[in-house]
């Protein structure tokens, strides 16, 4: 039997765990037959440590020792800790934060401890391995502490697996063909994030991504109480009754998903005084409407960077408790003009998504892959060290296909074509099966025209061939080895690394094609203001546009660089326009001059 490594969805407020069992990928109940436990850590002043229902029970006696929503303080500094945090914080010795006394790490670790537990009870052996999933927005801190938190945990993370991604495995994109794209919109207790996936032949690519590790479910809790104390002219309240007043909000707030009316009862929260106030639906969605909002404006941009229109989805996934409310499904529904899919369990499909990449990985799962197609893509590395696909995975060979590509710079002499294989945005990071220079007579920038045309036989050997188009030269390389014998293990590792970097690769592939655009408008644009052809109005916005870009280039992120070039590009474009009918009047009047 193959060595079995767990899913947990290590969540702000539940979390589940599955593994594959006889083939199917399944989640595990814990004793109270519930597949989710509460991400709740009572810990006792004697040490005592509860994780689950029970801790959540211990609130009533002592709210100050159960801590929930861990997951927002995960490899966060002190400064960075948010008001209203459900316990008090204090500062570690390392100036890190602490919930009673412990770092964020440690209390995760228990809520893994107990995952493991019910997974070995379960299925009655020792478990060791996890693929542990993180919102698509963690950074790198928080990755590398979800990480610490499991081997506290006496698990060894064999991924971090973004929480999308997952959710797309569950719900099956694999299985839906080629070139199928869904919309994965995750609304949960403490985070919000809206990622457009695609899968071609079995590869995920993240698409684009947008959302926000601070907007959850949690913060509608935090209105619904503020609206209950103004509405009862209630001012101040100590953090023990404030636990049990966000409690009520929360219980308040999941009656209104099924019912039109619910009350607000906390009898004598701080010993002597009570509260009650009924809220209806209508008045929950009204308060909820800017927060609803202000996911849509993500869900915007992330289309807008897609380039996509709702009707080129295959289908809007809900996943995260919230989504649960359908305040939210109506407004996604009318977004997107499509009802939302609603068939993944919103609280399981992340767990059940990490446990299917637990079975691909330990092979309980296995995919099948054809011998008469090619197992990887095979491409060429073009500007900035991107990957350019000329053969897409799982092409049935016999196969040909080419493109045409331009010198990068002036006065270029010759071009390398580096053949590659694999599934990475990045050159890279994939395998380089040959390399080659084709040489050229000099010529400006863009005007060298080379096609390369790659050409697989019935036997698999790969012929790559370069062709100088104004003269007609051809350089041809063979390549016999890799192109379609690749190692069963080696593809699926390849193309396990592309669901894992997906999010990173997107990332940098987005920051390449911006820097690229920033290293070519950064001088044209330069050159211009030097000879004084901007118009006064006009000057101010293109400078500061200007130091916008070479700030974002020095920060080195993708959607800042993205956003300052688009910026440059605006305030340019007038002027541009206006170069262009200067260039045509001279050329119109040097020809009328010369006739
Ligand atoms: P998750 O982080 O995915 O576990 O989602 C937890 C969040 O979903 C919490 O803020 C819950 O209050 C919220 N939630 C769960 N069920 C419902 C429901 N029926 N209606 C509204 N919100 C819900």
């Amino acid at each position: 039997m193959s060595e079995v490594i767990l899913g947990i969805d290590l969540g702000t407020t539940n979390s589940a765990v599955g593994l594959v069992d006889s083939g199917f990928p399944i989640l595990l109940a814990n004793e109270e037959g519930h597949r989710i436990t509460p991400s709740a850590i009572y810990v006792g002043s004697d040490g005592t440590v509860e994780v689950g229902a029970k801790a959540l029970r211990r609130r009533a006696l002592e709210p100050e020792r159960v801590v929930t929503s861990i997951k927002r303080l995960m490899g966060r500094r002190m400064h960075e800790v948010e008001e209203n945090f459900p316990v008090p914080v204090e500062t570690g010795v390392d100036g890190l934060p602490r919930v009673l006394g412990m770092t964020p790490e440690a209390l995760s670790a228990e809520i893994l401890k107990e995952m493991k537990r019910i997974a070995e009870w379960r299925m009655g052996c020792g478990i060791t391995k996890a693929v542990i999933t993180v919102p698509a927005y963690f950074h790198d801190a928080q990755r590398a502490a979800t990480k610490r938190a499991g081997e506290l945990a006496g698990l060894e993370v064999v991924r971090i697996l973004n929480e999308p991604t997952a959710a797309a495995l569950a719900y099956g994109l694999d299985k839906l063909g080629d070139r199928s794209r869904v919309a994965v919109y995750d609304l949960g207790g403490g985070t919000f994030d809206l990622s457009i996936l695609e899968m071609q032949d079995g590869v995920f690519q993240v698409l684009a991504t947008h959302g926000d590790t601070l907007l959850g479910g949690d913060d509608l809790d935090a209105l619904i109480l503020t609206q209950v104390m103004e509405s009862t002219g209630l001012s101040e309240i100590s953090g023990a009754a404030r636990v049990r007043l966000m409690a009520e909000a929360e219980r308040v707030k999941l009656a209104l998903s099924t019912d039109q009316e619910a009350v607000f009862r906390v009898p004598f929260y701080d010993g002597n005084r009570s509260l009650e106030e009924t809220i209806t639906r209508a008045e929950l969605e009204k308060l909820a409407a800017p927060w609803i909002g202000k996911t849509l404006r993500h869900c915007k941009q992330a289309m807008a960077d897609a380039a996509l229109k709702p009707e080129h989805l295959n289908a809007i996934v809900l996943v995260g408790g919230s989504t649960r409310m359908p305040a939210v499904r109506r407004a996604v529904a009318e977004l997107f003009s499509r009802e939302p899919d609603i068939s993944q369990h919103p609280d399981e499909a992340i767990a059940l998504g990490a446990t299917i990449q637990g079975g691909v990985m330990s092979g309980a799962l296995r995919q099948i892959i054809l011998l008469d197609v090619t197992p990887l893509s095979l491409g060429i590395e073009t500007f900035g060290g991107l990957m350019n696909v000329l053969i897409p995975r799982n092409t049935t060979i016999p196969c040909k296909a080419g493109e045409m590509f331009t010198n990068a710079a002036d006065g270029q002499a010759a071009m390398r074509v580096r053949v590659l294989q694999g599934e990475r945005e990045m050159a890279k990071d994939n395998w380089e099966l040959g390399k080659f220079d084709v040489a050229f007579s000099p010529s400006p920038k863009g005007q060298t025209r080379v096609g390369v045309q790659f050409k697989i036989d019935e036997n698999g050997i790969l012929e790559a061939l370069a062709r100088d188009v104004s003269t007609g030269i051809d350089t041809v390389v063979r390549i016999e080895s890799a192109a379609v014998n690749v190692d069963d293990s080696a593809v699926e590792a390849m193309i396990s690394e592309s669901v894992e970097y997906a999010f990173e690769d997107m990332a940098e592939r987005v920051f390449t094609e911006a820097r690229m655009k920033a290293e070519e408008l950064l001088p044209a644009v330069e050159a211009v203001l030097n000879q004084g052809l901007a118009e006064e109005g006009e000057r101010g916005e293109i400078e500061s546009a200007t130091a916008a870009v070479r700030a974002a280039l020095k920060q080195g992120a993708a959607n800042p660089l993205k956003a300052a070039v688009q910026r440059l590009d605006a305030a340019t474009e007038a002027l541009a326009a206006r170069l262009v009918e200067q260039a045509l009047d001279a050329a119109l009047d040097r020809r009328l001059g010369g006739e």
